[in-house]
C-alpha cells in the first residue's frame, strides 16, 4: 500500500510542477487564434468575390500545388497551355442592330440583346453574369488554366458573333459562356447547359467535343447537388454557330424565381456552382 501511496504522490507532485511552467491562458489563446485565422481564411476564400483577390488566388494555388504533389505530377504546367475563354453574357446596353446568326447566313438577331432582371435582387443579369465569370476565372486560373474573357466591365459592346470570333482568333480550346434563364413561370428553377446543335450545319465539328465537356460538368454539378435541368442543342444562337471552338453556356438558374435568383447571388452558391463547372472542364481536358 505504500508503495502505491508513493507512486500517487509522485503523480500529484509531477502535475503541479507541470501546471506551475505552462501557462495556461497563453496556450489558450494561442490555440482559439489559430482557430480563428483559419475561419477567416476560409470566409476570404468562400464569400468574397471581388475584394482580396489576391488571397482567393494564393488559397486555390496553394490548393492545387497539394493536388499535384499528391498526384505526383504538375498539372499546372501543362494546364497553362490550355486556353479557355469565358463569356460573361450580355452588358448594359443591348444592341438592336442586326448580324447573321451563322456566317454567310441571311438570318439576322439582334447583336445582343439587354438580358434579363432578378425579381427578387433586381440584379441586371449582365451584372450577375460578370460576377459568377470572375470567380470562375479565379478558379481555372488556380487549377493552371490559361483564361480570357470577352468583357471583363459592363459598359460594352460585343456583339454575339464578335465574342465567338474573339475566341476563336485567340485559338482557345474551350468557351465557356455564363448567362441566366428567366420564363413567365416564376416556379421554374434549375441550370440549364446549353450546347450547338449535333448536326448542324454551322456546328457539326464542334458538337460532339462540346457535349463531352457539357457532360462532365452535369456529372459534378450533379456530384454537387446542383439542380440541373440538363444539357440542351441549340442551333439558333449566333455565340454557337459562329464558333470555330468546342463551346457551352452555362445558364445558371432562372432570375424569375424569387428564391433562386436569391441564390445565384449567394457567392457561396456562385462558388459552388462554378467550382462544378470548372472541375468539369478540367475532367474534360484531362481525356485530352
Ligand atoms: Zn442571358
Amino acid at each position: 500500500m505504500k508503495k502505491y501511496r508513493l507512486i500517487i504522490m509522485v503523480i500529484i507532485a509531477m502535475g503541479i510542477i507541470l501546471i506551475g511552467t505552462s501557462d495556461p491562458l497563453t496556450s489558450f489563446y494561442k490555440t482559439t487564434g489559430l482557430i480563428s485565422n483559419g475561419i477567416n481564411k476560409d470566409r476570404n476564400i468562400e464569400s468574397d468575390n471581388t475584394k482580396n483577390k489576391g488571397s482567393q488566388k494564393d488559397s486555390t494555388d496553394k490548393k492545387n500545388t497539394q493536388g499535384n504533389n499528391e498526384e505526383g505530377r504538375n498539372t499546372t504546367d501543362e494546364n497553362s497551355k490550355i486556353l479557355i475563354c469565358i463569356d460573361p453574357g450580355h452588358q448594359t446596353k443591348g444592341d438592336p442592330n442586326l448580324e447573321p446568326v451563322a456566317p454567310g447566313s441571311p438570318y439576322k438577331k439582334a447583336r445582343v440583346s439587354s438580358g434579363t432582371v432578378g425579381v427578387a435582387t433586381k440584379k441586371p443579369e449582365y451584372v450577375l453574369n460578370l460576377e459568377a465569370s470572375v470567380v470562375l476565372k479565379h478558379i481555372l486560373e488556380g487549377k493552371g488554366y490559361s483564361v480570357i474573357m470577352t468583357r471583363e466591365g459592363h459598359d460594352v459592346n460585343i456583339s454575339n458573333s464578335e465574342r465567338a470570333i474573339f475566341a476563336n482568333n485567340k485559338n482557345a480550346n474551350m468557351v465557356v459562356r455564363i448567362h441566366a434563364d428567366s420564363l413567365d413561370n416564376s416556379s421554374k428553377t434549375g441550370a440549364s447547359i446549353l450546347v450547338p446543335e449535333e448536326g448542324g450545319k454551322y456546328t457539326a465539328s464542334i458538337y460532339e467535343e462540346s457535349n463531352k465537356c457539357a457532360e462532365f460538368i452535369k456529372g459534378k454539378m450533379n456530384e454537387s447537388g446542383i439542380q440541373l435541368n440538363g444539357i440542351f442543342q441549340r442551333g439558333d444562337l449566333t455565340g454557337f454557330n459562329w464558333s470555330k471552338v468546342p463551346v457551352v453556356l452555362v445558364e445558371m438558374g432562372f432570375m424569375s424565381n424569387y428564391s433562386e435568383d436569391q441564390m445565384m447571388s449567394n457567392p457561396d452558391y456562385q462558388r459552388k456552382l462554378m467550382r462544378s463547372i470548372a472541375d468539369g472542364i478540367e475532367e474534360y481536358f484531362k481525356t485530352k
